[in-house]
Protein backbone atom coordinates (compact mmCIF):
# COMPACT_ATOMS: atom_id res chain seq x y z
CA UNK A 1 0.00 0.00 0.00
CA UNK A 2 1.44 3.27 -1.17
CA UNK A 3 -0.90 5.35 1.35
CA UNK A 4 -2.89 4.85 4.92
CA UNK A 5 -4.98 6.96 5.66
CA UNK A 6 -8.40 7.83 7.90
CA UNK A 7 -10.00 9.36 4.89
CA UNK A 8 -9.98 9.30 1.65
CA UNK A 9 -11.91 12.10 -0.30
CA UNK A 10 -12.44 11.27 -4.48
CA UNK A 11 -13.03 14.67 -6.14
CA UNK A 12 -11.89 18.26 -5.08
CA UNK A 13 -15.36 20.08 -6.10
CA UNK A 14 -16.58 22.11 -3.19
CA UNK A 15 -17.95 19.60 -1.25
CA UNK A 16 -14.73 17.78 -0.93
CA UNK A 17 -12.95 20.80 -0.75
CA UNK A 18 -15.09 21.67 2.70
CA UNK A 19 -14.74 18.07 3.36
CA UNK A 20 -11.61 18.36 3.44
CA UNK A 21 -11.25 21.33 5.62
CA UNK A 22 -13.58 19.65 8.50
CA UNK A 23 -11.53 16.59 8.33
CA UNK A 24 -8.06 18.29 8.44
CA UNK A 25 -9.29 20.30 10.70
CA UNK A 26 -10.53 16.95 13.04
CA UNK A 27 -7.06 15.46 13.02
CA UNK A 28 -7.83 12.56 10.72
CA UNK A 29 -5.51 11.53 8.29
CA UNK A 30 -6.89 12.80 4.64
CA UNK A 31 -5.61 12.36 1.38
CA UNK A 32 -8.04 13.87 -1.51
CA UNK A 33 -7.56 12.66 -4.84
CA UNK A 34 -8.43 15.44 -8.17
CA UNK A 35 -7.90 13.53 -11.38
CA UNK A 36 -7.36 17.60 -13.17
CA UNK A 37 -7.44 20.62 -11.21
CA UNK A 38 -9.45 21.60 -7.37
CA UNK A 39 -12.67 23.02 -8.03
CA UNK A 40 -14.98 20.64 -10.73
CA UNK A 41 -17.60 23.04 -12.41
CA UNK A 42 -17.00 25.27 -10.39
CA UNK A 43 -13.63 26.34 -11.30
CA UNK A 44 -15.15 26.69 -15.05
CA UNK A 45 -17.13 29.97 -13.24
CA UNK A 46 -16.58 32.99 -13.18
CA UNK A 47 -19.04 34.47 -11.71
CA UNK A 48 -20.46 32.90 -7.99
CA UNK A 49 -23.29 35.71 -7.29
CA UNK A 50 -24.85 33.49 -4.46
CA UNK A 51 -22.09 32.23 -2.31
CA UNK A 52 -22.69 33.86 0.93
CA UNK A 53 -19.84 36.06 2.08
CA UNK A 54 -18.63 37.68 -1.23
CA UNK A 55 -21.73 40.78 -1.45
CA UNK A 56 -19.57 42.09 -4.92
CA UNK A 57 -19.44 37.67 -6.23
CA UNK A 58 -16.26 35.36 -6.46
CA UNK A 59 -14.47 33.71 -9.04
CA UNK A 60 -14.66 29.95 -8.79
CA UNK A 61 -10.69 29.17 -9.65
CA UNK A 62 -10.41 31.94 -6.64
CA UNK A 63 -12.71 30.33 -4.05
CA UNK A 64 -11.05 26.90 -5.00
CA UNK A 65 -7.90 27.99 -4.19
CA UNK A 66 -9.00 29.27 -0.94
CA UNK A 67 -10.35 26.21 0.17
CA UNK A 68 -7.96 24.23 -1.15
CA UNK A 69 -5.05 26.54 0.70
CA UNK A 70 -7.47 26.10 4.13
CA UNK A 71 -7.53 22.22 3.99
CA UNK A 72 -3.67 22.09 3.16
CA UNK A 73 -3.30 24.43 6.34
CA UNK A 74 -5.11 21.57 8.83
CA UNK A 75 -2.52 18.78 6.87
CA UNK A 76 -4.79 17.77 4.10
CA UNK A 77 -2.59 15.82 1.28
CA UNK A 78 -3.61 16.31 -2.53
CA UNK A 79 -2.88 13.70 -4.95
CA UNK A 80 -3.43 14.94 -8.88
CA UNK A 81 -4.13 11.47 -9.81
CA UNK A 82 -7.83 9.73 -11.26
CA UNK A 83 -9.04 6.87 -9.17
CA UNK A 84 -9.79 4.14 -10.77
CA UNK A 85 -11.45 1.73 -8.06
CA UNK A 86 -12.50 1.24 -4.49
CA UNK A 87 -13.29 -1.50 -3.32
CA UNK A 88 -14.05 -2.62 0.62
CA UNK A 89 -11.95 -5.59 2.41
CA UNK A 90 -13.40 -5.97 6.15
CA UNK A 91 -13.53 -2.45 8.00
CA UNK A 92 -10.87 -0.77 5.21
CA UNK A 93 -11.22 0.51 1.60
CA UNK A 94 -9.03 0.24 -0.80
CA UNK A 95 -8.61 2.81 -3.83
CA UNK A 96 -6.60 2.15 -6.65
CA UNK A 97 -5.23 5.13 -8.62
CA UNK A 98 -3.32 5.93 -11.60
CA UNK A 99 0.02 5.69 -9.64
CA UNK A 100 -1.22 3.55 -7.06
CA UNK A 101 -3.19 2.36 -4.21
CA UNK A 102 -4.79 4.10 -0.76
CA UNK A 103 -6.22 2.16 2.01
CA UNK A 104 -8.51 4.26 4.21
CA UNK A 105 -11.22 3.83 7.10
CA UNK A 106 -13.75 5.99 5.18
CA UNK A 107 -14.11 7.34 1.57
CA UNK A 108 -15.71 10.63 0.60
CA UNK A 109 -17.15 10.31 -3.14
CA UNK A 110 -17.40 13.66 -4.49
CA UNK A 111 -17.05 13.11 -8.02
CA UNK A 112 -19.53 15.39 -9.70
CA UNK A 113 -20.97 15.37 -12.63
CA UNK A 114 -20.03 15.51 -16.52
CA UNK A 115 -22.42 17.67 -19.05
CA UNK A 116 -25.10 15.86 -20.89
CA UNK A 117 -24.80 15.68 -24.21
CA UNK A 118 -27.70 16.33 -27.00
CA UNK A 119 -26.60 12.84 -28.88
CA UNK A 120 -27.95 14.66 -32.27
CA UNK A 121 -25.69 13.92 -36.07
CA UNK A 122 -22.32 16.08 -35.37
CA UNK A 123 -22.23 16.84 -31.98
CA UNK A 124 -19.58 14.13 -31.79
CA UNK A 125 -17.88 15.35 -34.62
CA UNK A 126 -17.64 18.99 -34.48
CA UNK A 127 -16.89 19.31 -30.95
CA UNK A 128 -13.81 21.59 -30.09
CA UNK A 129 -14.73 22.99 -33.87
CA UNK A 130 -18.03 24.91 -32.51
CA UNK A 131 -19.67 22.82 -30.62
CA UNK A 132 -18.35 23.51 -26.78
CA UNK A 133 -19.64 22.90 -23.67
CA UNK A 134 -18.32 25.19 -21.10
CA UNK A 135 -18.94 29.25 -21.81
CA UNK A 136 -16.56 30.25 -19.57
CA UNK A 137 -13.84 28.46 -21.36
CA UNK A 138 -15.04 29.08 -24.93
CA UNK A 139 -16.82 31.98 -25.38
CA UNK A 140 -14.04 34.43 -26.11
CA UNK A 141 -13.58 32.42 -29.40
CA UNK A 142 -16.93 33.65 -30.48
CA UNK A 143 -16.48 37.37 -30.27
CA UNK A 144 -19.16 39.04 -32.57
CA UNK A 145 -19.51 35.51 -34.13
CA UNK A 146 -23.48 34.23 -33.84
CA UNK A 147 -23.95 31.02 -31.65
CA UNK A 148 -26.65 29.12 -30.04
CA UNK A 149 -26.81 28.01 -26.56
CA UNK A 150 -29.91 25.13 -25.74
CA UNK A 151 -31.36 24.24 -22.64
CA UNK A 152 -33.86 26.41 -19.97
CA UNK A 153 -32.19 25.69 -16.46
CA UNK A 154 -29.34 27.90 -14.94
CA UNK A 155 -26.72 26.78 -16.33
CA UNK A 156 -27.83 27.75 -19.95
CA UNK A 157 -29.66 31.13 -18.57
CA UNK A 158 -26.25 32.20 -16.79
CA UNK A 159 -23.99 30.81 -19.49
CA UNK A 160 -26.17 32.71 -22.36
CA UNK A 161 -25.80 36.08 -20.14
CA UNK A 162 -21.99 35.41 -19.93
CA UNK A 163 -21.39 34.50 -23.61
CA UNK A 164 -23.40 37.71 -24.56
CA UNK A 165 -20.63 39.41 -23.86
CA UNK A 166 -18.70 38.09 -26.54
CA UNK A 167 -21.19 37.00 -29.61
CA UNK A 168 -22.99 39.44 -31.80
CA UNK A 169 -26.25 37.13 -31.52
CA UNK A 170 -27.24 34.25 -29.64
CA UNK A 171 -30.13 31.81 -30.05
CA UNK A 172 -31.69 30.42 -27.42
CA UNK A 173 -33.50 27.23 -27.78
CA UNK A 174 -35.24 25.58 -25.54
CA UNK A 175 -37.66 22.38 -25.85
CA UNK A 176 -40.75 24.07 -23.59
CA UNK A 177 -42.34 27.09 -23.34
CA UNK A 178 -41.06 27.89 -19.73
CA UNK A 179 -37.62 28.19 -18.31
CA UNK A 180 -36.40 26.28 -14.91
CA UNK A 181 -33.51 28.48 -14.12
CA UNK A 182 -33.59 31.09 -11.45
CA UNK A 183 -36.04 34.10 -11.84
CA UNK A 184 -33.19 36.88 -11.92
CA UNK A 185 -31.43 34.96 -14.51
CA UNK A 186 -34.56 34.89 -16.62
CA UNK A 187 -35.30 37.89 -16.25
CA UNK A 188 -31.97 39.07 -17.70
CA UNK A 189 -31.88 36.93 -20.39
CA UNK A 190 -35.36 38.17 -21.76
CA UNK A 191 -34.20 41.92 -21.31
CA UNK A 192 -30.67 41.17 -23.11
CA UNK A 193 -30.62 42.22 -26.75
CA UNK A 194 -28.33 39.80 -27.97
CA UNK A 195 -30.62 36.73 -26.92
CA UNK A 196 -33.38 35.56 -29.48
CA UNK A 197 -35.34 32.68 -27.68
CA UNK A 198 -36.66 30.17 -29.56
CA UNK A 199 -39.75 28.32 -27.38
CA UNK A 200 -40.75 24.72 -27.87
CA UNK A 201 -37.93 23.97 -30.25
CA UNK A 202 -35.12 21.14 -30.60
CA UNK A 203 -32.06 21.08 -32.07
CA UNK A 204 -32.02 18.48 -35.21
CA UNK A 205 -28.58 17.90 -36.40
CA UNK A 206 -25.45 20.53 -35.60
CA UNK A 207 -23.73 20.84 -39.42
CA UNK A 208 -20.49 21.72 -40.89
CA UNK A 209 -17.73 19.62 -42.16
CA UNK A 210 -14.51 21.02 -40.94
CA UNK A 211 -16.42 23.49 -38.61
CA UNK A 212 -19.88 24.27 -37.56
CA UNK A 213 -21.60 26.04 -40.19
CA UNK A 214 -25.43 25.78 -38.70
CA UNK A 215 -27.45 24.33 -36.43
CA UNK A 216 -30.59 22.23 -37.78
CA UNK A 217 -34.22 23.00 -35.25
CA UNK A 218 -38.01 22.05 -34.93
CA UNK A 219 -40.27 23.72 -32.90
CA UNK A 220 -43.32 21.86 -31.58
CA UNK A 221 -45.29 22.54 -34.88
CA UNK A 222 -43.05 20.70 -36.90
CA UNK A 223 -41.66 23.34 -38.18
CA UNK A 224 -38.22 23.03 -39.50
CA UNK A 225 -34.96 25.74 -39.70
CA UNK A 226 -31.97 26.62 -40.22
CA UNK A 227 -29.49 28.71 -37.80
CA UNK A 228 -26.37 29.77 -39.52
CA UNK A 229 -23.96 29.68 -36.43
CA UNK A 230 -20.42 29.56 -35.81
CA UNK A 231 -21.07 27.63 -32.62
CA UNK A 232 -23.31 25.62 -29.83
CA UNK A 233 -23.03 25.68 -26.49
CA UNK A 234 -24.62 22.63 -24.54
CA UNK A 235 -26.56 22.87 -21.24
CA UNK A 236 -28.99 20.61 -21.02
CA UNK A 237 -28.08 18.94 -17.71
CA UNK A 238 -25.46 17.18 -16.14
CA UNK A 239 -24.20 13.48 -15.80
CA UNK A 240 -23.13 11.96 -12.07
CA UNK A 241 -19.79 10.15 -12.18
CA UNK A 242 -20.76 7.09 -10.75
CA UNK A 243 -18.92 4.34 -12.31
CA UNK A 244 -16.39 3.66 -9.22
CA UNK A 245 -19.18 2.85 -6.94
CA UNK A 246 -20.94 0.08 -9.57
CA UNK A 247 -20.04 -2.23 -7.90
CA UNK A 248 -20.47 -1.12 -4.32
CA UNK A 249 -24.09 0.51 -4.48
CA UNK A 250 -25.42 -1.10 -8.07
CA UNK A 251 -28.42 0.51 -7.03
CA UNK A 252 -27.16 3.77 -7.59
CA UNK A 253 -25.00 3.18 -10.91
CA UNK A 254 -25.62 5.98 -13.34
CA UNK A 255 -27.70 7.33 -11.47
CA UNK A 256 -27.58 9.72 -8.70
CA UNK A 257 -25.90 8.22 -5.43
CA UNK A 258 -28.48 7.41 -2.47
CA UNK A 259 -27.35 8.91 0.92
CA UNK A 260 -28.78 8.99 4.44
CA UNK A 261 -28.80 12.48 6.04
CA UNK A 262 -25.44 11.81 7.37
CA UNK A 263 -24.53 11.41 3.27
CA UNK A 264 -23.62 7.73 3.55
CA UNK A 265 -24.48 5.35 1.66
CA UNK A 266 -26.13 1.98 1.46
CA UNK A 267 -21.88 0.77 2.46
CA UNK A 268 -20.82 1.45 5.71
CA UNK A 269 -18.31 4.09 5.53
CA UNK A 270 -18.66 5.52 2.17
CA UNK A 271 -20.19 8.91 1.72
CA UNK A 272 -21.34 10.77 -1.03
CA UNK A 273 -21.74 14.58 -1.24
CA UNK A 274 -22.49 17.05 -4.08
CA UNK A 275 -23.43 16.59 -7.27
CA UNK A 276 -23.28 13.36 -7.77
CA UNK A 277 -25.48 12.64 -4.58
CA UNK A 278 -29.57 12.53 -5.00
CA UNK A 279 -31.25 15.56 -3.51
CA UNK A 280 -28.18 17.44 -3.82
CA UNK A 281 -29.58 21.20 -5.03
CA UNK A 282 -26.10 21.37 -6.77
CA UNK A 283 -25.35 24.64 -5.20
CA UNK A 284 -21.79 25.51 -4.21
CA UNK A 285 -23.24 26.62 -0.58
CA UNK A 286 -25.32 23.30 -0.32
CA UNK A 287 -22.10 21.47 -1.51
CA UNK A 288 -20.03 22.61 0.95
CA UNK A 289 -22.50 22.05 3.43
CA UNK A 290 -22.77 18.49 2.47
CA UNK A 291 -19.07 18.21 2.57
CA UNK A 292 -18.67 19.29 6.39
CA UNK A 293 -21.89 16.69 7.10
CA UNK A 294 -19.97 13.76 5.45
CA UNK A 295 -16.50 15.09 7.11
CA UNK A 296 -18.16 14.50 10.94
CA UNK A 297 -20.22 12.11 10.03
CA UNK A 298 -17.03 10.13 8.66
CA UNK A 299 -15.10 11.46 12.02
CA UNK A 300 -18.09 9.54 14.21
CA UNK A 301 -17.68 6.45 11.98
CA UNK A 302 -13.81 5.94 12.31
CA UNK A 303 -14.46 6.88 16.16
CA UNK A 304 -16.73 4.00 16.23
CA UNK A 305 -14.26 1.49 14.62
CA UNK A 306 -11.84 1.71 16.74
P1 LIG B 1 -30.91 21.46 -15.32
O1 LIG B 1 -31.37 22.36 -14.24
O2 LIG B 1 -31.17 20.00 -15.21
O3 LIG B 1 -31.52 22.00 -16.68
C1 LIG B 1 -31.31 21.32 -17.87
C2 LIG B 1 -32.09 22.01 -18.97
O4 LIG B 1 -31.85 21.32 -20.20
C3 LIG B 1 -33.60 21.99 -18.74
O5 LIG B 1 -34.16 23.21 -19.13
C4 LIG B 1 -34.08 20.84 -19.63
O6 LIG B 1 -35.35 21.06 -20.19
C5 LIG B 1 -33.08 20.87 -20.75
N1 LIG B 1 -32.83 19.55 -21.32
C6 LIG B 1 -32.55 18.40 -20.66
N2 LIG B 1 -32.35 17.38 -21.55
C7 LIG B 1 -32.55 17.92 -22.77
C8 LIG B 1 -32.49 17.40 -24.09
N3 LIG B 1 -32.19 16.12 -24.30
N4 LIG B 1 -32.75 18.23 -25.11
C9 LIG B 1 -33.04 19.53 -24.90
N5 LIG B 1 -33.10 20.09 -23.67
C10 LIG B 1 -32.86 19.29 -22.63
O7 LIG B 1 -29.30 21.56 -15.55
P2 LIG B 1 -28.31 22.78 -15.32
O8 LIG B 1 -28.85 24.03 -15.86
O9 LIG B 1 -26.98 22.30 -15.81
O10 LIG B 1 -28.23 22.91 -13.75
C11 LIG B 1 -27.82 21.77 -12.98
C12 LIG B 1 -27.93 22.13 -11.50
O11 LIG B 1 -26.93 23.10 -11.17
C13 LIG B 1 -29.27 22.73 -11.13
O12 LIG B 1 -29.62 22.29 -9.85
C14 LIG B 1 -28.99 24.23 -11.11
O13 LIG B 1 -29.84 24.94 -10.23
C15 LIG B 1 -27.54 24.26 -10.64
N6 LIG B 1 -26.87 25.46 -11.16
C16 LIG B 1 -26.99 26.60 -10.45
C17 LIG B 1 -26.41 27.78 -10.93
C18 LIG B 1 -26.54 29.05 -10.17
O14 LIG B 1 -26.02 30.07 -10.58
N7 LIG B 1 -27.24 29.06 -9.04
C19 LIG B 1 -25.72 27.78 -12.12
C20 LIG B 1 -25.63 26.58 -12.84
C21 LIG B 1 -26.23 25.43 -12.36
P3 LIG B 1 -36.69 20.99 -19.28
O15 LIG B 1 -36.71 22.29 -18.52
O16 LIG B 1 -37.75 20.85 -20.29
O17 LIG B 1 -36.52 19.79 -18.40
Amino acid sequence: MDKVCDLAIIGGGPAGLSAAIYAGRADLRTTVLEKMIVGGQVALTMDIANYPGFPEGVDGPTLSAKMKAQAERFGVEFLTAEATDISKNGKSFTITHKNGMIEAKAVIISTGSDPRKLGVPGEKELRGRGVSYCGTCDAPFFRERKVVVVGGGDSALKESLHIAKFASEITLVHRRDTFRGEKIYQRQVMSNERINIRWNTSVKSINGTDKLTSVTVENSDGEVEEIKADGIFIFVGTVPNTELICHLVPKNCGGHIDTDMDMMTAVEGLFAVGDVREHSYRQVATAVGEGATAAMAAGHYIENLE
